[in-house]
Formats: structure tokens, sequence, C-alpha cells
């Protein structure tokens, strides 16, 4: 989340009638950040992650793993522990940050400072993430532990799932049939943007997740834990109007999606093209990434039948109207959307040639107004495209003493609408007043139960976004398969399961990475020419792809550039034509001067990769699904209950500290993170 900023919000009835000042000031203070920053060049790898942790309350005698509600006072403890801390460390030592999130149980940290390209950096990614982990918990109440857990599995379930107990019925801002108001992080800004989303869409957010019929599911399923009947808020009926589907999980607030964890990976470019040819670049990796980081599979304590949390976030925060949903013609509204401003990206940006035009091949809705204002500015078409679609939007939260800013200094109108389309990847401009470069950040991932498979996925991106560059990746197919990806993705076991759209021959002609390719089967890839002395660190700064001077032309249809792989093939490689993500990441760990025992450590973090994706170690998502149907008072009914929750929540600590193990989903080297910090002993 941005920056918190204080004052008075104001309610949809308000805020909307400044929509059209802050979008015009938004792109003003867009203008000024372009004008001054556009031919940056030069900026170094600078790259960060971003780790979010639920707060989890034990009752061991009551056996209920409840989310803690202290955040506030959590935060408050951290950030003056890590004021002492930087008061006394030498100014070399990143100490972390820790942030709010949505959730009042939930925590954010980052590392302190970004780390950079050096291969120490890259190595030191798991034992920040560890010391981050560490240092929150030991500032915990003895009962609570900070688990890196994507989806609370009984949130929203009858019973008791927060500490303290909360009725739903105090839900202000969301109306929520499930979830009090007491959920939501307190500041301002949250509760507003709950009740304004509700506002604008003009009634309650509505998600449905295909529940996952076990041998005694009842069918038709017709869930007995919602409150039909309720009659507090003028939504309660919507549940039996249809908003509630038979044989789902349905679920009717924001928390339910923006309370959900996830690991972000932000990379800093050389300049504004690089970060847009590695925005493309990582664009189709964005599905490929969900589908392997799968992680929660229980949604308001029962199965669902998939793994993933992307739509539930995108039905969290649709605030589009009937009319933008295509419900109803349009009448009051400009726009058709065809999806939730959180959702997969919509366009492809890079002014290379590799990116041809038939890729942005879906509707993608845009402000013709803001489009000709950018383009007369001087920008380019694609650039000005995407910036006019994320300003279909309307800002949701407006704060009054905040509507007239120094558009020259200040980026909150622009950030207002650019931070609050939350796609699976951001293209972030420069912050005003700063040193930061142009910056990309990767959004689709799960996060993990440990850091060392957290730190596995980083250092797996920022290689794989290296090797895009520094051989001239071409991962293009049309954003249409892209979003069909999206969606299956998130489909049980999508890893063994599922097909995947993915290109044939990654290769750009021309570059020199296709004249020397013959990746075989059991070599590894020989895409680095090899030429030239081995690099000393992870680097910015790479040619763009040439178009060929033979005049290569792209004749041929884009149909046939791609096909549907599984997992396994998009991973460890096809024929002898597609060498795999992982072969591609090693030609280009051959190209750097890496010593043997920093090799053998990356080569841990490919390894749980590769063992992910061919299948022989599971995801997070289907452990968690079989812990839950070989617990023994599961009922094979899909309910996740109170027990089960506990016993689930206290093994996902244990496996973390590594006191069980869990051969099927961790590699046999895997021995665990913070061991010496057991919270059940003497509670
Ligand atoms: P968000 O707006 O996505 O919540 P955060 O500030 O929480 O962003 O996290 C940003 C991440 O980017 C952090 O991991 C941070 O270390 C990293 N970061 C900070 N500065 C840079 C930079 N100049 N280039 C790349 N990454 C950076
Ligand atoms: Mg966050
Ligand atoms: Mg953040
Ligand atoms: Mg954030
Ligand atoms: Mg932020
Ligand atoms: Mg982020």
């Amino acid at each position: 989340m941005g920056l918190l900023s204080v004052g008075t919000p104001l309610p949809w009835t308000e805020a909307k009638k400044y929509a059209d000042h802050v979008r015009t000031h938004g792109i003003t203070q867009f203008l000024h950040i372009w004008d001054r920053l556009k031919d940056r060049s030069g900026d170094e790898l600078l790259w960060g992650d971003e780790v979010e942790y639920m707060v989890v309350s034990f009752d061991n005698q009551q056996k209920n793993a409840k989310l803690s509600l202290r955040q506030t006072e959590i935060l408050e403890k951290l950030s003056s522990i890590v004021d002492d801390i930087c008061a006394d460390c030498p100014d070399s030592v990143s100490v972390p940050r820790f942030h709010p999130e949505y959730g009042r149980y939930m925590l954010e940290s980052t590392p302190g400072s970004p780390y950079t390209g050096s291969i120490q950096d890259l190595l030191s990614v798991e034992n920040n993430m560890r010391y981050r982990r560490s240092l929150a918990r030991k500032h915990l109440n003895p009962n609570e532990v900070p688990l890196t857990f994507t989806s609370f599995p009984r949130l929203g379930a009858p019973g008791q799932f927060t500490e303290p107990y909360f009725d739903p019925a105090d839900a202000v801002s969301s109306h929520s049939l499930f979830l009090p108001e007491e959920i939501t992080n307190p500041h301002a800004r949250f509760p507003t943007l709950t009740a304004n989303i509700r506002s604008r869409r003009g009634s309650k957010v509505a998600i449905n997740l295909p529940i996952f019929f076990d041998k005694n599911t009842p069918r038709p399923f017709i869930d007995p834990t919602i409150p039909w009947d309720r009659n507090i808020y003028p939504e309660d009926h919507e549940a039996k109007d249809g908003a509630a589907l038979p044989d789902h999980i349905y679920m009717d607030a924001m928390g339910f999606g923006m309370g959900c964890c996830c690991l972000q990976l932000t990379f800093q470019s050389c300049n504004v093209s690089e970060a847009r040819r590695m925005y493309d670049g990582l664009i189709p990796i964005g599905p490929i990434l969900l589908a392997l980081s799968a992680a929660s599979p229980i949604w308001r304590g029962y199965l669902a039948d998939v793994d993933c949390r992307w739509n539930v976030i995108a039905g969290s925060v649709d605030c589009r109207t009937e009319e933008e949903r295509g419900l109803k013609p349009l009448k009051n509204d400009r726009f058709r959307i065809p999806k939730s401003r959180y959702d997969s990206v919509d366009l492809y940006l890079s002014e290379d040639w590799t990116n041809r035009p038939e890729y942005n091949d879906t509707y993608v809705p845009y402000d013709e107004a803001i489009f000709e204002r950018l383009r007369k500015h001087g920008i380019d078409d694609l650039l000005s495209k995407h910036i006019a679609h994320l300003f279909i939007r309307d800002p949701i939260v407006i704060f009054l003493e905040n509507l007239d800013q120094d558009n020259s200094t200040n980026s909150d109108h622009f950030e207002n609408l650019q931070s609050t389309n939350w796609q699976t990847l951001r293209f972030k401009p420069p912050p005003p007043n700063s040193e930061i470069g142009w910056r990309v950040e990767f959004r689709s991932m799960e996060v993990q139960m440990t850091d060392f498979e957290n730190a596995a996925f980083s250092v797996f991106v920022v290689l794989l976004s290296r090797a895009i560059l520094k051989f001239q990746l071409n991962f293009y197919i049309p954003i249409s398969k892209v979003d069909e990806n999206m969606a299956r993705a998130q489909q049980r076991d999508a890893v063994n399961e599922c097909k995947f759209y993915f290109r044939k021959d990654v290769y750009t002609p021309g570059s020199s990475a296709a004249s020397t390719r013959t990746p075989s089967p059991t070599s590894s890839c020989s895409c680095n020419s090899g030429t030239g002395p081995k690099e000393k660190k992870l680097r910015n700064c790479f040619s763009p792809p040439v178009l060929p001077e033979d005049g290569f032309v792209n004749g041929h249809s884009v149909s046939d550039e791609y096909e549907e792989m599984t997992l396994n093939e998009i991973f460890n490689g096809k024929g002898d034509q597609f060498p795999g993500l992982l072969r591609l990441v090693e030609a280009y760990l051959d190209t750097l001067e890496i010593e043997p025992t920093a090799l053998t450590k990356i080569q841990q973090y490919l390894d749980l990769v590769r063992r992910r994706s061919n299948g022989s170690l599971l995801t997070c998502a289907t452990w968690v699904r079989n812990f839950v149907r070989s617990h023994p008072a599961y009922k094979h009914d899909s309910v996740v209950s109170q027990e089960i929750n506990y016993d689930l929540m206290v093994a996902v600590d244990e496996i973390e500290r590594g006191v069980r193990k869990a051969p099927d989903l961790l590699p046999e080297y895997y021995t665990g993170g913070n061991k010496d910090q057991g919270h059940l002993d003497g509670i």
C-alpha cells in the first residue's frame, strides 16, 4: 500500500464530484515526471521484495487459531524497534521496514533498502526475509505468530476467527454478512475504500468460488452458514436474491480479497524503454508463476475447487456499475469495462519491433481525451493508451485536504489512480523528488509458507528478468491468451492438470542468442554465445532487439507462434525447440562469475522451482488440501472446521521452523527458519 494520507476522506457521493479534478491533475503530474525523466538512463538494477504476513493468535486450550487484530500496536512497536536498531547499526546494514496492509491482522515487510545486482545480495534475500520474520515474531505476544499464508481458512466462517471477537453486524463499511468492521485497518483510507467501492458499484461485491465436492458434500450445495434472512443492512437480501450461487462459496466483502497475503517484487530498470521491455517480458510469466505459487485452496471455512486468490481479490474490489459490467445499456457511465480494476495486464507496452500490434488483441477501453492530451504532449501511442486506460477508473478515496497539490512536485493524484489499478504487473514511473528510476513490479505470486520458498521464487524471477533482457527473449503471445492462462492458473492442481499458452520460439530473430541456439535436452542451453568475460553482477542496460538487416518481417500469423504446454514443459523444456525457463535462467547464470558455494545455493532455489513445476514436489495449495483431507476430524464434506484449521496453522508454523518435515512439499535440504521460537511451549 502507498503512503497513508491523513485528513477527511470523502464519501462516494462527494468524491465522485472530484473524479475529473483528480484525473486531470493526475495526468499533469505524470507529464511533469515524463518531461523530467523520460530521458533518464543508466540506472543500475535495484530490486526488492514485499512479503505479507497474517498474525495468527493461537488459543491452545480451545484449539482455535484466530487472526490477531493488534496491527496498530504491533506496527508501532516494530517501528520503534527498527528505529532503535537504525540508531545503533552501521550504515551498511539494511534495517527492514514494516508496513500496514488492508487487514487489521496483516503486516508487510520489505528490506530496508533495495538489493543491488551483486551476487552477495542475491544470496542475502533468504536471510533478509528470515530476519524480518524473526524480528516481527520476537515482538508479538507469546501466542502470536506471523504466518506467510495466502488466505486465512476460516476468515468469515461461523464462530470466532478474530482475536478479540467482533460481530459482523457492525460492518458499517462493507455491510458484510460475514466480516466485522474491525477486520479492516482502521486508517480512514481502508474503510472508505471499502464503503466507496460498494457505493459506486451499487451493491456489495459478490464473489463465488466453486466448492470442492468431496464424497460427503451435499449436492446441490446450499451453504447453511450464510445468514440468508439477516435484515440489518439494505444489501442483506442480495445473497438470497441471486448474489450467492448454489455449489459455490459466496463472499461479499473487500476483506476476503485484500485480506490475502502475497509476494511481490519490484525491479528498477536502466531507463523507461528497458522498463517497458521487461514489463512485456514478464506479462506472460504472471499466470505461470501464479499457478506455480498456488497456495490458497480454503475460503470461508470450505475447500474450494480453485487453488489461488486472484479472482477473489479481483471480485473483492470490483467497483464497476451494472452498466460498466455490461448488465445494462450504457446511460450514466462512459465505458463498458471488461475487467475489475484488480486484474491481469491489458496492454503490452514496449516500442520494440518485437511487440506486434496483434498481441494487444482484447477490447481495452480508454479515455480518449486523456489519450489525446498525452499524444499531443509527445508521448507515444502505446504508453498514452496504457495511461488513458488506467484513467478510465474513478479515484475511490479522496481526502478533502489533498485536493490542491503542486503538480510539479507531487504525484498523489496520479498515484491515486495508478496504485488502485492492481494489475499483474505494474509499470512504476519515478516518484518526483527522488533518486528512484523507472520500475516494474511483478505482482501475481502467492506467498509461500517458508522464506526459503519465497526467496527461491524471488531469485528465480530476478534471474529470469535478466535472462529476458540479456538474451532478448521474446515471450509475446496475445493478451487474450495471457488472460486465458490466468483463468487456468487458478484451477485446482493446475500444475499437473492444465496446459498454458506459451510461445514456441522465444529467440528474437537476429539476436546473438538466436544465431547460436542449439539447446539440447541434455546440455545446458547454449544460447549464450560465450564471448567476453563473465560478469560479476546482475545488471541493467542491455541492448534492445534490433530489426534484422535482412528485413525479417512478421509475415506469419500470430497464432502459429504459440501452443499449449504443461507447466513442466514451460519450465523444463519441450523438444529441441523450446529450452524451458529454467534452462534459460541457467544459461544466464553461465554468463556470471559465481563462486561454487554461492552457485550451489542458487541451484537449490532453481531446484525447488524445477521440482514444483514437474510435480515431484507439491504446490502449497495441494499440500494444504491434502492436509485437510487426511485430517482425522475431516468429514469429507468440504468443511474446514476450527479444529482442522488450528492443526493446519500449527503445522504451517512448524514447517516454517523446520521442526515438522514436509518431504512432499519441500526438498530434503530445507532445515527451517526460526527453530528457536516455538510458540506452543509453555503457553
Ligand atoms: P508498493 O508501492 O508496491 O507497496 P513498497 O514500497 O512496499 O511498494 O515496496 C517496494 C519494493 O521496491 C521494496 O522491496 C523496496 O526495497 C524496493 N525498492 C525500493 N527502491 C527501489 C528502487 N529504486 N528500485 C527497485 N526497487 C526498489
Ligand atoms: Mg502489500
Ligand atoms: Mg508494499
Ligand atoms: Mg502494496
Ligand atoms: Mg506502496
Ligand atoms: Mg507492492
